[in-house]
């Protein structure tokens, strides 16, 4: 081999080694079966995926070629270039080959600072304007719970109001629909949600829980009132320690699935002049294990 040849062959092992080590790689080449050819100063050499990780192939006809400097190569692969860049923004790699295969590449050798845990809230602690008017003792979202969240570096996921969906902006429809109706109605919100949980699952990412709203009819955990009251099956106001009918209705999607590890938690709703706050935020504190 010529010195340019094994600097080539250095850096190409380089950025392979550099991909398979993250632990990322065997979700992002799921699936992914592709023969890839680096063309480099006119010379090739050629990779594989195996669909977990990138090998080094035999020469053969490739689904996929990249073409650049040595030059280039070796700032890629010393990290002074970052590999997605060079192919999709300032083109100093060339690509023959579908751009469905060129975004899948490139996503391996992104970095990434993000921690890739998430978790799922109920609509109105974000957005308070769902909620019945007294029951907001915010002018637009829970700030110190949001805060939380926000700080302990979670990705968080607003799940959809679904009296909002159901009944409307400020609930006109309550004791309209009833019964079975309402429950199909929840669930084609919770199917959303059911639909995204799945979505993180698979890619991997770490769910915290589903933050859930005590004592909603609809988004309460561990305690629910006045769900009786919304189905048309009783006038009993009361606190009952049960779930709401949203949060029942995700709860047998998942279990359909097979699904029964997700956390599901919640804290009780503030209300204007109530002082309790900094208790929930620590309650909140020891389920997210900030
Ligand atoms: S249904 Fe859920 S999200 Fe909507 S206002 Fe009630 S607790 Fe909040």
């Amino acid at each position: 081999m010529y010195p340019d040849s094994v600097s080539i062959a250095n850096s190409l092992m380089t950025l392979m080694e550099k991909a398979n080590s993250n632990q990322m790689t065997p979700i992002r080449l799921q699936g992914w079966f592709k023969v890839i050819e680096w063309q480099i100063n006119g010379d090739s050499s050629f990779w594989k995926s195996d669909g977990s990780k990138l090998l080094v192939s035999e020469p053969k006809q490739a689904d996929f070629r990249l073409k650049c400097s040595a030059e280039t190569l070796t700032r890629i692969a010393e990290g002074k270039l970052p590999f997605f860049i060079a192919l999709w923004g300032t083109g100093e790699v060339a690509f023959e080959g579908s751009f469905s295969d060129a975004y899948r590449l490139g996503y391996v050798f992104l970095s990434d600072l993000r921690k890739r845990r998430v978790i799922f809230i109920s609509h109105c602690w974000l957005n308070i304007n769902t909620r019945f008017p007294e029951g907001c003792a915010f002018e637009g979202a829970n700030i110190p719970l949001v805060k939380t969240l926000l700080d302990s570096g979670l990705g968080i996921i607003q799940m959809p109001c679904p009296e909002y969906e159901c009944l409307g902006l400020e609930k006109w429809r309550y004791g309209e629909i009833i019964k079975d109706d309402l429950r199909a109605c929840f669930r084609k919100s919770a199917e959303v949600v059911f639909k995204q949980i799945k979505d993180y699952r698979a890619l991997g990412f770490e769910i915290v829980g589903v933050l859930g709203m005590n004592p909603s009819p609809s988004c309460g955990v561990e305690i629910a009132k006045g769900k009786g009251t919304m189905l048309g099956t009783s006038r009993d106001t009361s606190e009952h320690p049960e779930s709401g009918i949203f949060i029942e209705e995700l709860q047998k999607l998942l279990i359909n699935e097979g699904i029964s590890d997700l956390r599901f938690f919640a804290i009780r709703r503030s209300l204007i002049g109530e002082s309790d706050l900094e208790e929930k935020i620590e309650v909140l504190k020891s389920y997210i294990q900030v």
